[in-house]
């Protein structure tokens, strides 16, 4: 599920070529982190930078955009800033998404020691529909009159098959033992119904094996705060997933430590798991790096360059968890540059001690 064929990729002598969106706020700091990463780690990717902002008329860096992703196979991103002013303006982030068909979110939220948080143990799986429900962007009010405003959450049954199969296929490959889908199909009968109908049958048909349940999201969210260590992986629709995976990176630390990946059948790009653009942070050396370079990680492992994979995150974790060098989002007073220094050390030690390449 989470490994390309990489024959489809961009390769040149043995290397590969991934497009950056570098984006807004922190984004283009916390890449180029991730390319001294890169380089000290000796990785065979080379970037290709794409610049695509907010600024209003950019309909055509995104077709370019589009277009990098497209020959590239592969993107890292950082988040491209949405204003919510002008109701013309479509979400760069989700036009792209959407254009690219990668309709599945992926977060692994888990609790990292020493990191400080409300419970333990947590080790979940927010699998999310990325491309439709209420994300369709079909908004409309009354001719001449913003009295009333209909906004469209769209269900299609393609749609709904193909994340509940991606969600049980993510199972089977990682061990997984369970899958809760969560709705709110006692309300939106129809929407939710058709989703919460298409997960049940698959799961009964296809995956006899792994254990099935559903929860209404608004019971899913306490329960989520209250006892998280039930959850092993969570399939919902596009807005409930925005908001639960929110809920998730809260109670593992916050926004600056989960990545997220989206997955479609041809193109996969890698980002944080919230999301963020963090202007008020950019440029000050504060916002934790942690995210980004897990979304660096899971980008490698999709390539299939578990050794390089490896080194980074060990380095990250013994970072984090060894040396205890956190950033001020979870507590700690160091700076983002520190949190680098540390991991490129420790990479530094394990090249030499093991010889890697
Ligand atoms: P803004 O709207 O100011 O850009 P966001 O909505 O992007 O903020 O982010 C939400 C919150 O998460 C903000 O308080 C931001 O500072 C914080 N945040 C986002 N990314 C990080 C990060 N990598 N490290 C620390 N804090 C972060
Ligand atoms: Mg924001």
């Amino acid at each position: 599920v989470l490994q390309t064929n990489t024959t489809k990729l961009a390769r040149y002598g043995g290397r590969h070529n991934v497009a950056v969106l570098p984006g807004d706020g922190i984004g283009p700091e916390m890449l180029e982190h991730v390319e001294k990463i890169f380089q000290l780690a000796k990785v065979p990717v080379d970037f290709e930078t794409v610049n695509l902002s907010s600024k209003e008329d950019a309909s055509e860096d995104l077709a370019e955009a589009i277009t990098a992703i497209k020959r590239n196979g592969i993107a890292l991103k950082g988040n491209i800033e949405t204003k919510f002013d002008n109701p013309t303006f479509v979400s760069r982030n989700m036009e792209l998404r959407r254009q690219l068909n990668l309709y599945a979110n992926v977060l692994h939220c888990a609790s990292i020691p020493t990191i400080p948080s409300r419970h333990k143990n947590i080790d979940m799986v927010i699998i999310r529909e990325n491309t439709e429900g209420e994300y369709s962007g079909r908004e409309h009010e009354a001719v001449g009159s913003p009295r009333v405003v209909e906004s469209l959450k769209v269900v299609t049954r393609e749609k709904c098959e193909q994340i509940t199969r991606f969600a049980f296929q993510f199972a089977k490959k990682y061990n997984r033992k369970k899958v809760t889908a969560v709705h709110k199909a006692n309300i939106q009968k129809l929407g939710d119904g058709l989703f919460l109908k298409i997960a049940g049958e698959i799961a009964k048909s296809e995956y006899p094996d792994i254990e099935f349940n559903s929860m209404i999201v608004d019971n899913a969210s306490m329960q989520l705060v209250a006892r998280p260590q039930q959850f092993d992986i969570m399939l919902m629709p596009n807005l409930y997933g925005n908001i639960i995976s929110n809920i998730a990176c809260g109670l593992v630390g916050g926004p600056g430590l989960v990545s997220g990946m989206n997955i479609g059948d041809d193109y996969a790009v890698f980002e944080t798991g919230t999301r963020n653009t963090g202007t008020t942070l950019a440029g000050k050396d504060l916002a934790n790096p942690t995210a980004f370079i897990r979304a660096a990680v899971d980008m490698l492992r999709f390539l299939g360059l578990t050794a390089h994979a490896n080194v980074i995150s060990d380095s990250l974790f013994r970072t984090l968890v060894e040396k205890r060098i956190h950033t001020k989002d979870i507590g700690g007073e160091a700076k983002a540059s520190e949190l680098i220094a540390s991991v490129l050390e420790f990479i530094e030690k394990e090249i030499q001690e093991t010889n890697f390449r």
